[in-house]
């Protein structure tokens, strides 16, 4: 599993050294890693209360993926919604779904939560394969975020056959549930990765690099300085197949059922919300540059679309941060 963002936490030893020697007392650090939601995961946490904080972090992510998140967890939230078609649901889900509704309707439906049945033709965590058109066409009549309808905690589906899908949104959501349940931690800064979803906590300015598709593991395109932020990117080299010649990517149009093609290889975002990064990560490279930009600006999140011939795109709010480290790429705005 690659991983679109590179945590640089160690970049800079004397920014490390003024961190951990906070007020001339040795502050402790404690570091996980981990796999979960389909990816792997690690976490650097530094402060008094570090090592107690980073040994709870691992179940509670487990947790969020399978009592909630995970459709493939029989035992999960979303899978009993798909199983009988909705129900009363915790006053997290609810938030999470009203959220992702909300980012869903924004988009112009280019962020589909109910993509369950089209994903599940694809197969892309299991035997990728190209789906037949007749039977993309069949799933794709049972799409479409309107279906979804919520009350309160209460959910239900307008078509039974909608298969909710919170693959585009899980690992960011559950970024926000970490960050809830580290506030009352003794923490003086810390990283926590779930894949392409990055939580930075404190005042420490982290770097954070975009992943370069065409280099190797470990290799970016751009870093970024950052600090108390979400950042989540979606790129389609993170999970793809190659049939006839051709690439298939995991990002999907929810108009055609397809994997989107359009020029972009990588969206990062930049939000408060892990929910929402994670949600516009997707929407936007669904979207492109210029409609996704927009998005991104609507949402109050800044961006960085990568295509293919190299031209990068970031919006103002980003532009001082991102420094392209790659000669292969070059900003174009
Ligand atoms: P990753 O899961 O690799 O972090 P994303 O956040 O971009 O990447 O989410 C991709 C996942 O979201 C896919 O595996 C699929 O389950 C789902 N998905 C794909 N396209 C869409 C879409 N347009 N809207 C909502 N969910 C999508
Ligand atoms: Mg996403």
């Amino acid at each position: 599993m690659k991983k679109g963002l590179i945590a640089l936490a160690a970049v800079a030893a004397a920014v490390l050294a003024a961190v951990l020697l906070y007020d001339g007392v040795a502050a402790k650090e404690a570091q996980q890693t981990f796999f979960a939601m389909d990816t792997v995961c690690s976490l650097t946490l530094t402060g008094r209360d570090a090592p107690a904080a980073a040994e709870e972090i691992p179940a509670q992510v487990t947790a969020l993926e399978t009592g909630l998140f995970s459709r493939q967890a029989e035992s999960s939230a979303v899978a009993q919604l798909n199983r009988s078609g909705g129900g009363t649901v915790s006053a997290q889900l609810a938030q999470v779904l009203s959220e992702t509704r909300e980012i869903s309707e924004k988009s112009g439906g280019a962020l589909d939560c109910t993509l369950g049945g089209v994903s599940d033709l694809w197969d892309f965590s299991g035997e990728p394969h190209i789906p037949q058109a007749a039977q993309l066409q069949a799933a794709l009549a049972h799409t479409g975020y309107q279906k979804l309808r919520l009350s309160g905690n209460t959910v239900t589906y307008d078509d039974s056959a909608a298969v909710l899908d919170l693959g585009a949104v899980g690992k960011g959501a559950a970024l926000d549930a970490v960050r809830e349940a580290l506030q009352d931690k003794r923490l003086r800064s810390g990283i926590v990765s779930l894949g392409g979803s990055i939580l930075l906590l404190g005042r420490r300015t982290f770097t954070v690099g975009i992943k370069d598709p065409a280099g190797n593991a470990g290799d970016c395109l751009a870093t970024m300085r950052l600090s108390d932020c979400c950042i989540s990117t979606s790129g389609s080299y993170e999970r793809f197949f190659e049939e006839n010649g051709e690439r298939y990517h995991h990002i999907l149009d929810p108009a055609t059922g397809r994997p989107v093609q359009n020029g972009l290889v990588n969206v990062t975002i930049v939000a408060q919300s892990g929910l929402v990064s994670d949600a516009l990560s997707t929407a936007c490279f669904v979207l492109g540059v210029e409609d996704g930009a927009a998005l991104a600006a609507d949402c109050g999140c800044e961006a960085v679309f990568v295509a293919e011939n190299g031209d990068v795109t970031v919006t103002d709010g980003l532009r001082a941060a991102l420094k392209v480290t790659n000669p292969d790429y070059r900003i174009v705005n």
